[in-house]
């Protein structure tokens, strides 16, 4: 159980952010320190050589000129009791110039044919003279395994009479890279370890307030969305995400109040018909009453039913646009028939309270748009003008042309209007005019949002202009087809 649980423990650290950042930090560390290791290496094998082959060629170019400068004229040549033969001349010459040489190099030379002066150290092996040659100075390679286990480098110079080679086993060369490899063998492993502690170090301070925010987080619940998550002021990628999930939170917190007030609104809604009817209900069963007197209660019974459907009606509408349920089939239709069919058909609720209702079109213009919708939110329009308006003045409808491709159709009515300080809220649900609560006639306050929602989906507007005691005019402005 332990292990399984050590086990998984170890396989969600290796998913962490902070796991995957160390491994990132320490592997570009650790390439990065090959990569230096190998440019080192590369360039001091370089100049080593090359600091070598220098050395060679100038001591070569050295042995040349201590022999040429002698002024021993080799062709003259008279043997006398020091030296027998010439080459024994040179040989003590150039003896003279190597013993000058602070290191052990191989020198070779050859003057005309033979080869008239070897160092010791070159143990009788003979150093092969190219056949061709190339510059002023030639830097070989010999492979001498009988002189040394490396390579011998040797500068090769060709000058009068006179063939030269001095050469040096590269051994120096490779001990100074063996070295070097060593040096890397044993910083390598202290390097990693820097690297990983470093990148831990590094993923889990930058990380740190992640994890204060995921703190946070598990503390917020529904009750408490008040509190805010702290680290706002910073101006880097964490206060960027502190401030984001701040809004995110308000913007959580403004819907589930919304919702709340959502609810407590539409229970009172419904609260205030049920109410009526129960109290209707009881009077009924109270006492024996006689047929009249129970048609009455029934003709009210039946008004807070409809009352109740209507308003189940907007809240269910209201929760297909909120949940995007609504679709929206637009087509070309002529206003004048269509807004005259919508008058015509609710003449019935004008009559009731002798209103008339007036339509003023000049000309005919075409909109596209759903007609369904739309007569919905004029009915919504004309519904209120007469509820909201002045029993026996007329309710107009008015379609003008505006600048541009736009048009507007407005219900007008006389009557109390709305408050200024009300507009702005008009269009808000539930919201009703204080004064229209205790109408008999009022309904949820939801039938101006449902129109405002539909006219939006027409990507229209909805305006508002009350002179109370005088004139209110609802306006809808539509794109003309
Ligand atoms: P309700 O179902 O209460 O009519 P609405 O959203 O349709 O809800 O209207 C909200 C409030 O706006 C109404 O309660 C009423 O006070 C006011 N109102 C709407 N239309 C008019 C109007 N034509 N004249 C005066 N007041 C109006």
């Amino acid at each position: 159980m332990n292990l399984k649980n050590t086990i998984s423990k170890a396989v969600s650290y290796v998913k962490t952010t902070r796991f995957k950042t160390t491994l990132w930090y320490s592997s570009l560390f650790l390439l990065l320190e090959a990569m230096i290791g190998v440019a080192i290496y590369v360039y001091t094998h370089h100049s080593l050589n090359e600091q070598l082959d220098i050395s060679l060629s100038r001591q070569a170019e050295a042995i040349y000129n201590f022999v040429s400068d002698s002024k021993v004229d080799l062709n003259d040549f008279q043997p006398d009791s020091l030296y027998a033969s010439p080459e024994d001349l040179v040989y003590d010459l150039i003896f003279e110039a190597v013993t000058l040489n602070p290191r052990n190099t191989f020198v070779q030379v050859q003057f005309k044919d033979k080869i008239i002066f070897r160092t010791e150290n070159l143990m009788g092996h003979r150093l092969d003279f190219p056949a061709v040659k190339t510059g002023k100075v030639d830097i070989l390679t010999f492979n001498e395994a009988g002189l040394s286990p490396y390579t011998i480098r040797g500068a090769y110079l060709k000058k009068g009479k006179y063939k030269i080679i001095v050469a040096f086993p590269a051994d120096l060369i490779h001990e100074t890279l063996n070295s070097l490899k060593d040096i890397y063998v044993i910083i390598a492993p202290v390097f990693l370890i820097i690297s990983i502690l470093g990148g831990a170090l590094i993923s889990a301070r930058s990380l740190s307030r992640i994890d204060q925010i995921i703190r946070r987080m598990d503390e917020i619940t529904a009750q408490n969305l008040e509190e805010t998550i702290e680290g706002e002021e910073y101006q880097d990628e964490y206060g960027r995400l502190v401030r984001k999930l701040n809004e995110m939170i308000h913007r959580i917190k403004t819907s589930i109040d919304y919702m709340n007030q959502f609810s407590i609104s539409a229970s009172h809604e419904l609260k205030t018909p049920l109410t009526i009817l129960r109290g209707e209900i009881e009077i009924a069963l109270k006492s024996p009453k006689t047929p009249a007197e129970y048609r009455e209660i029934l003709q009210s019974n039946y008004e807070e039913t409809m009352r109740l459907i209507n308003i189940v009606d907007k809240l269910f509408f209201i929760s297909r646009i909120d949940h995007s349920l609504i679709k929206i089939h637009k087509e070309k239709v002529y206003l004048r028939a269509y807004l005259e069919d919508i008058l015509a058909d609710m003449s019935f609720l004008g009559n009731e309270s002798q209103i008339e209702l007036r339509a003023a079109i000049q000309g005919d213009v075409a909109v596209m748009i759903d007609p369904e919708w739309m007569r919905q939110a004029l009915f919504n329009l004309i519904d209120n003008a007469i509820k909201y308006g002045d029993i026996a003045s007329p309710v107009i409808i008015e379609v003008s042309r505006l600048e541009g491709s736009k048009l507007e159709i407005s219900v007008k009515n006389q009557g109390p209007g709305i408050p200024e300080e009300f507009i702005s809220k008009i269009f808000d649900r539930f919201f009703r005019v204080e004064s229209s609560r205790n109408r008999t006639t009022g309904g949820a306050g939801l039938g101006l949002s449902v129109v405002k929602s539909i006219v939006n989906w027409h990507s229209g507007e909805i305006k508002v202009t009350s002179e109370p005691g005088r004139e209110t005019v609802f306006t809808i402005i539509l794109q003309s087809a």
